[in-house]
């Protein structure tokens, strides 16, 4: 029998729960200090406790999810806490593509591969003397939003550099990505696509809650602290659905998206991924990231979303559709399609 197995954090019990709704095993890889909150969970079939997530190379932890026929999950905890090579080197089939993760976790490349999506960029600075308008500054890697600011002048950027040096955030400029502040609805666009029938879904979009630019924002102009340096970092998600009209654009740009990734990064974009971005007053789309796995923002839509539901007469998260595309992948003996 194949198992789902991923790393205790982020989406991991919607991702277990799909793969049990769908008579999978499940396996968690856990830290030690979270194991009393993931004993809640009767879906979860075999728990690996580790001391940390970098245990899951050892031949300890790979041995067990070998004997499994484990296929992992990788998402943004991942990602976080393991370098590119780290990542590469994992010996478990990793769902979807696990090469285009450095793309992720790269500003530059990933400026790259939207360019090639033909998706519209906020405009990215070469160095802070360039900064002339609203700028934010971001950090490499799935830093979550902490650490990043908002600067309108050099000056005013390097008194908050060195406030993240300070902090131990960062080493220096080359710790950050100066890009364009795009000022709209910010909105992250969930798909799903399925190398084994060639379709994309769009599976749903959500908002974020991130602190403290979303408190700063509730206070008027004048009782702001003009020194203060706020933070992007996520606390958490809520149901955003779009206006009908946006919809065939946005599966454009999913498609897009995928078949860029099919000429940049092979086997492609198979599984999960989300654009992110604002829409300006124009309806625009400005596209400012993506991730090319499962985000955290699925999470809200565990018993499925306005869009799956158009899809599916079950409910569908995003943790269940793959586990349908493993069941689906084993039964035509493709599984090698949809893992690396
Ligand atoms: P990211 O790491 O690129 O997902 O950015 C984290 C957060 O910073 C986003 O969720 C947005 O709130 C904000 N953000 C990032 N880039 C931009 C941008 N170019 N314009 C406006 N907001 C942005």
């Amino acid at each position: 029998m194949t198992a789902i197995a991923t790393l205790g954090s982020h989406c991991a019990l919607q991702v277990l729960k799909g793969a049990k709704d769908e008579g999978l095993k499940t396996i968690l890889v856990c830290e030690k200090n979270r194991e009393k909150l993931y004993r809640r969970f009767s879906f979860i079939d075999t728990m690996i406790l580790v001391d940390s997530f970098l245990e899951i190379l050892d031949p300890k932890c790979t041995r067990i999810l070998e004997k499994n026929n484990a296929v992992l999950i990788p998402h943004g905890t991942l990602i976080a806490q393991m370098n590119t090579k780290q990542i590469e080197s994992i010996t478990t089939p990793v769902f979807g593509n696990k090469w285009i993760l450095k793309w992720e976790s790269d500003r530059h490349l990933k400026e790259k591969l939207m360019h090639r999506a033909g998706l519209d960029v906020p405009e990215s600075l070469r160095t802070p003397d360039e900064i002339k308008k609203l700028t934010i500054a971001k950090r490499h890697g799935a830093a979550g939003g902490k650490g990043y600011f908002l600067t309108t002048s050099k000056n005013d950027y390097i008194k908050k550099r060195n406030h993240l040096i300070r902090a131990g955030l960062i080493k220096g400029d080359r710790d950050l990505y100066l890009q364009e502040y795009v000022m709209g609805v910010l909105a992250y666009l969930q798909y799903f696509y399925s190398p084994l029938n060639e379709t994309l879904e769009f599976f749903g979009a959500d908002k974020r809650h991130e602190s403290d630019i979303e408190g700063l924002a509730r206070i008027p102009a004048q009782q702001q602290f003009p020194d203060y340096i706020s933070s992007f970092n996520v606390i958490g998600n809520s149901p955003m659905v779009l206006r009908e009209s946006l919809l065939s654009e946005v599966y454009d740009m999913g498609e897009r998206f995928v078949e860029a990734s099919k000429k940049l990064v092979k086997p492609g974009m198979n599984g999960p991924f989300c654009i992110e971005g604002t829409y300006d007053q124009n309806g625009k789309f400005w596209a400012f990231e993506f991730s090319a796995r499962i985000v955290a923002g699925t999470n809200i839509y565990m018993d499925g979303s306005p869009y799956s539901t158009l899809l599916y007469d079950v409910p569908m998260s995003m943790g269940r559709r793959m586990a349908c595309e493993v069941k689906l992948a084993i039964k035509q003996k493709k599984l090698d399609k949809i893992t690396t």
